[in-house]
């Protein structure tokens, strides 16, 4: 309990009923939450009747990292504790459930969901007249509202508001087809399995006799209703976040949860916290000028630093962008070679995806390690994926997308005819693809190469079923003799324009081969259900934690830093466009907020706010330096484009920052060049004296 401050201890202590931590960032409330936990255990609490929620799988293995710390020589006390993302514990109930009918299943990941979408909309002749994105983020904003299909409102003035109503109850059509389920329906196919089965409901309430939930301001709809339900009847329910920090409103985050816990939970009690653990006095400063000029209702906070300093912080002006971050390599090498940082204290930020690239170039240049928060790059590339296809349609032979995916890869004469044939067959039959595959020799329109093409892949999958349902042999030996079965590597080669490419796929095969062992290792992968949970786990992005450990630097979306904290920050693109962002500011154009990592929305007022709360996240991250970096110009379509700076830049008072100009140099190569003449004078001066 040491280490705590008085509304810290209070938070901790309070036992039963629900609670509600709403507090500024930093200010410990995800530590109340770990020391909550190792309270309850302390007073006899089984830690298998405890769940603790957040939604970042980095947040959640931080969580039990310090818990384990707090528990340290008590470790078996925190056996069976349950500590997850939504996502996770909803595919872990919908496992168990599935299991217990015997039924496989498949997790769509954006690309299954974005494929069969486009699919759908060329089957009723609306292929390129709408944005599949924007389609997608209705869909899944209708799901995360907890929005059937049928009930979706009519809005015949919005023609994504119409074409949505005709995609997405075929799109549910084609997930149930496929046995399949997308993110979403991790939280909100729960829910319905709970509303249809009290029984089953039961047993996880009894599971979730003490709940807690990290970052709650960004909860929506379908995730209420799951807490709702869990916490009935024991009402053990322990919120703790801050509405400042809301930044999934264009998701179908609902700010009111948090705003509004205490009419839905009667007899709440609320703690504030007001002291600030994390960061220097300064960068609290800048955080709450620019936070305080929100216009929207919010919880005023008195935040204060417990940490006194009078440093400033930087505002960095670049002439490009790669001038920005060849600057900002450069502050991190200098961090690390001259001030004992380590690589792992120090983050980049940035408010999408795209902005990573140019950063990363500079920091593999300078054979600086770092890990991409959310990156999922591994389990994308494309021959990892084809394997993991395999792996998939071998369990769950309803898996049209992984079916598809590797029907005719590596080549077996099923051109795109036959399989079109073959759909129409199934679709006529009421088969699923794969039984179409199954019952070639009854079909007279496919030709005898195509048909052999099908008995060789049927025998293929077969075989692998054989190994992975009666033999047990473990994952990665499956994979082997899948990849020689199919001759992935003599494809691979043949296909590779240099054999320095082709060894390069082919060793990210391997990599999984060895992330495959790595699992077998650590116990269990020999069975249909440890591989399955496996292959669930990855398309989570969940399996592939453990590739990112290790010190390194980190680079994250604003989205991703959530929760997560750096002694140095340096926040890329604070220029109009970027942040806010520049969908947000467009009128209503093609109104595609994208589901992407990277946020997006239509121009309301609310949605600079949002821009506001994230550059408030953002700001936030740092305890110790934090370097604010804007470009004058970027290219454009190859032309550059004067830039202009972020309006919260603005809001920052004058006496908390020093501005800098950056000038145009590479990141090391100057200065190594400078050492290297240094070096030579000294040794000449050596040689004189
Ligand atoms: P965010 O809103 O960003 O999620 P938070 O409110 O969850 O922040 P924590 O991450 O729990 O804040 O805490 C911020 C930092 O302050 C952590 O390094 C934590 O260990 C430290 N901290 C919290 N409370 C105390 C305390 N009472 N004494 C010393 N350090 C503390
Ligand atoms: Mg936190």
């Amino acid at each position: 309990m040491s280490g705590l401050n008085p509304a810290q201890k209070a938070a901790v202590e309070h036992q039963n009923g629900p609670l509600l931590v709403l507090a500024g960032a930093g200010s410990g409330k995800t530590r109340v939450i770990t020391q909550r936990i190792v309270r309850l255990l302390e007073r006899g609490i089984p830690a298998s009747a405890i769940v603790a929620l957040t939604f970042t799988n980095k947040a959640a293995g931080e969580m039990g990292e310090r818990i384990h710390k707090l528990l340290e020589g008590r470790k078996s006390a925190a056996k069976g504790l349950t500590i997850s993302t939504f996502h996770s514990f909803g595919l872990n109930v919908l496992t168990r459930e599935k299991r217990a009918q015997n039924t496989a299943f498949t997790i769509f990941d954006q690309g299954d969901a974005v494929g069969t979408v486009k699919e759908i909309l060329r089957q009723v002749d609306a292929g390129k007249r709408f944005d599949v994105a924007a389609i997608m983020s209705r869909i899944s904003n209708a799901k995360n509202a907890f929005l059937l299909p049928e009930e979706l409102p009519d809005d015949g003035m919005d023609p994504y508001a119409e074409i949505t109503k005709i995609v997405y109850p075929r799109y549910q059509a084609a997930l149930r087809n496929f046995s399949a389920f997308d993110f979403d329906d991790l939280v909100c196919e729960v829910v319905r399995l709970w509303q249809a089965r009290p029984d089953v409901l039961a047993r996880w309430q009894e599971k979730a006799r003490y709940l807690l939930v990290d970052e709650y301001q960004d909860t929506n709809r379908a995730q209420f209703m799951m807490l709702r339900l869990l916490a009935e009847p024991y009402r053990n329910i322990c919120v703790v976040g801050d509405d400042d920090q809301a930044i999934y409103g264009w998701r179908g985050a609902d700010v009111r949860n948090i705003l509004e816990f205490e009419d839905q939970f009667s007899g709440a009690q609320v703690v504030k916290l007001e002291e600030n653990y994390r960061s220097k006095q300064t960068i609290l400063d800048v955080a709450n000028a620019v936070i305080s000029k929100r216009v929207d209702v919010r919880h005023k906070k008195h935040l204060f630093s417990s940490r006194l300093s009078d440093d400033k912080i930087t505002i960095a002006v670049a002439p490009s962008p790669d001038a920005e971050a060849a600057y900002t390599v450069r502050e991190i090498q200098r961090w690390i070679r001259d001030e004992g940082k380590q690589p792992k204290d120090c983050a980049v930020l940035y408010r999408s995806n795209g902005q990573a690239k140019v950063i990363e170039e500079c920091l593999r240049t300078e054979g600086i390690a770092y890990r991409i928060v959310g990156g999922q790059q591994f389990f994308e590339r494309k021959e990892v994926k084809d394997l993991l296809s395999y792996l998939k349609l071998t369990l769950n032979r309803s898996d049209e997308i992984s079916l598809r995916r590797i029907m005719n890869y590596p080549a077996r004469g099923i051109g795109d005819t036959s399989v079109e044939r073959l759909a129409l067959h199934a679709k006529a039959k009421g088969w699923t693809l794969w039984e179409a595959i199954e019952r070639v020799d009854a079909l007279d329109d496919v030709s005898e190469q195509a048909r052999q093409g099908c008995k060789s892949l049927e025998k293929i999958v077969a075989e692998t079923r054989k190994m992975i349902l009666v033999e047990q042999t473990p994952a990665s030996a499956v994979a082997r003799a899948l990849c020689e079965r199919i001759g992935l590597k003599r494809d691979i080669e043949a296909s590779s324009p240099t054999p320095n490419a082709a060894a390069k796929r082919w060793g990210n095969v391997e990599g999984l081969f060895n992330t495959l062992a790595r699992r077998e290792a650590k116990g269990g992968m020999e069975q249909a259900r440890d591989i399955s949970n496996f292959l669930h786990a990855l398309t989570l992005d969940f399996g592939s934690d453990e590739e990112t450990q290790g010190n390194a630097v980190t680079l994250s979306t604003l989205h991703g830093s959530k929760g997560l904290e750096f002694d140095i920050v340096h926040l890329l693109g604070c220029e109009e466009g970027f942040l806010p962002h520049q969908r947000t500011l467009e009128e209503r154009a093609t109104d595609a907020p994208t589901f992407a990592e990277d946020g997006g929305g239509s121009s309301k007022a609310a949605d600079i706010e949002e821009e506001r709360r994230l550059f408030y996240v953002g700001v936030t991250r740092a305890r110790d330096v934090l370097v604010l970096s804007r470009c004058k110009a970027r290219a454009m379509r190859g032309k550059p484009v004067p830039r202009t700076p972020s309006r919260f830049l603005m809001d920052i008072p004058p006496e908390r920052f020093v501005e800098i100009e950056v000038r145009d140099e590479p990141a090391m190569s100057t200065n190594a060049g400078l050492e290297k003449a240094n070096a030579l004078l000294a040794m000449l001066e050596g040689l004189g004296g």
